[in-house]
């Protein structure tokens, strides 16, 4: 099946089994903005919960907070977001239907791309001994369009970077970049848009009393940073995590929950000694993708460095993640050196330093910051897992299964219990008794509705990764048969035995074990 229309069936996979809903669907829903259901805030809250985690319980030297949504005004002016916030933003004259002006142009360096790798597969195909790489470097093809790709997309960053609508504008009109929809060539100029939501305090009437809803967490870590000093005992280096809403105003919210408007953030700030965040920069890439490797397939994972460094950072990588739309970023590590907190030093007026007594100095301390959208870990974990799959049933014939081959810890449900017949009391007795016993260690479904078949594909379509089945011969001997989500395996099983199995394979320890 095509990346494309797998991935519309996954959405409303999402919609069909209580994973995620348009917001206010009632009222024919709201740009960009998603409600979790059922199973979508189990998965939610596991991912979270492993975040946390292998972040926080993990690691001695950090440590978590909840800071508020809305913090002072100034904050935002410290940090730059007021001023610099900003996406390039033009309107198509024919169509009126808005754009990010420098996502249509990385849309032609991914068009270019596109076409070296169809180029690269056409020859794996024709060439017996395929040399991939001497291919790829000789090819006058593959030169031309490479060359091509990294023009654009150097020309574009240093629009960005000098802030030249102007040139950004001018890209558009020299690749001739029309309206993905309508095809329409009859462009706006391109002009800033400030990403930030406001709100007005109820006391303070004009500018003063203007609030934003924070458009990412790690501010209300930077402005904590004293409080935290003082009251954990930790030592630079430390780092302080959070996990929390942000809010953006994108200008085109698409593709699902990859970019929506309200989203769930993950971050941690790592405080470390000047001169040492290169090191602490390496040490964090490698950490946090062992966290994503753990739970996602390392050929789906891949670095990518920024082309267009913000001025305070002097490193930044994204991990990104092949979505069914290709390799996106799904987490940014950047080394910010002591931008926010100077800033915020020199805006308040309050001293943002550390005494560092191996060196007997005062400094303010350079940032490594990770930080992950819980939204689009969400759509990479249902996205790895998702798989439509023929299979026999009960008969021997060929049926078809939704699958959500997800690891078992982030699974919403990690256990089924379910009588054979729902007509034999005796039957379902047992099979309440099993259940009220389960219930007390894991998150489980009781389901006695349709046929065993039904009920197994069921539980299937949302990732739970045992079935416990009560049956007649439960009845004499205390077994029950379990019967395994991936390889539908099914085992007879001493019911004393039950939480311990499920509990050995779907304990969040066995992932963090792995990091
Ligand atoms: P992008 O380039 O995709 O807009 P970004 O570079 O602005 O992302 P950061 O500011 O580095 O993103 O935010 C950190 C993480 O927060 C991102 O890696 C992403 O996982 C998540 N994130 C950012 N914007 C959104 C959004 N609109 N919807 C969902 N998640 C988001």
């Amino acid at each position: 099946m095509q990346q494309e229309e797998l991935f519309k069936e996954l959405v409303s996979h999402c919609k069909e089994y209580g994973f995620i809903y348009p917001s206010s669907e009632i009222y024919d829903g709201l740009g960009g903005i998603y409600d979790y259901g059922p199973m979508g805030a189990e998965l939610k809250s596991n991912i979270r919960e492993y975040w946390w985690k292998a972040m926080v319980q993990l690691h001695e030297n950090i440590v978590g907070i909840d800071s508020a949504i809305f913090m002072h005004p100034k904050i935002w002016k410290a940090s730059g977001h007021v001023d610099a916030f900003n996406d390039p933003l033009i309107d198509n004259k024919d169509s009126k239907k808005r754009y990010r002006a420098d996502q249509l142009i990385e849309g032609e360096i991914d068009r270019l791309e596109a076409k070296i790798e169809k180029e690269v597969e056409k020859a794996r195909k024709r060439f017996e001994n395929f040399d991939e790489a001497l291919f790829r470097s000789t090819n006058p093809r593959v030169l031309e369009w490479a060359k091509r790709a990294e023009d654009i997309s150097k020309r574009l960053a240093n629009a960005m970077k000098a802030n030249d609508m102007a040139a950004v504008k001018a890209l558009i009109d020299e690749l001739e970049i029309a309206d993905p929809e309508s095809g329409s060539r009859n462009w706006t100029e391109v002009r800033q848009f400030n990403l930030m939501f406001s709100t007005q305090l109820s006391n303070i009437a004009g500018e003063e009393g203007k609030l934003y809803l924070r458009p990412e967490t790690a501010q209300g870590i930077f402005v904590n940073f004293l409080n935290v000093l003082k009251t954990s005992r930790q030592k630079v280096p430390f780092g302080i995590a959070q996990v929390g809403k942000a809010f953006r105003n994108e200008i085109v919210a698409r593709q699902f929950i990859f970019r929506m408007r309200e989203f769930e953030q993950m971050e941690m700030q790592f405080f470390v000694r000047p001169g040492t965040e290169m090191e602490w920069y390496e040490y964090w890439k490698a950490r946090r993708m062992a966290w994503h490797q753990a739970v996602t397939p390392a050929a789906k994972l891949r670095f990518k460095d920024h082309d267009n460094l913000a001025h305070y950072a002097n490193a930044a990588v994204d991990v990104q993640y092949e979505f069914p739309f290709g390799f996106k970023e799904l987490e940014g590590i950047h080394s910010r050196t002591d931008f926010d907190l100077g800033s915020h030093q020199a805006l308040s007026g309050r001293k943002l330093q550390y005494f560092d007594p191996e060196t007997n100095e005062h400094y303010v301390p350079y940032v490594v910051e990770t930080s992950v959208g819980l939204d689009r870990m969400f759509l990479a974990i249902l996205s790895t897992g998702y798989t439509e799959e023929t299979v026999p049933d009960a008969q021997g014939e060929d049926s078809s299964r939704v699958v959500l081959r997800i690891p078992p810890a982030l699974a919403p449900v990690k256990c089924a219990v379910l009588p054979l017949v729902r007509n034999k009391e005796e039957l379902v007795g047992k099979a309440r008794e099993i259940f009220d016993r389960l219930k007390f260690h894991f998150m489980c479904q009781y389901d006695e509705k349709d046929a065993i078949g039904r009920r197994y594909r069921r539980q299937d379509a949302v990732g739970t990764p045992y079935c416990i089945t009560i049956d007649f011969q439960t009845l004499q001997d205390d077994t029950v048969t379990i019967r395994e989500r991936d390889s539908m395996q099914q085992e007879r099983i001493p019911v004393a035995r039950v939480v311990d199995i499920v509990r050995e394979k779907t304990d969040m320890v066995r992932l963090l074990e792995r990091l």
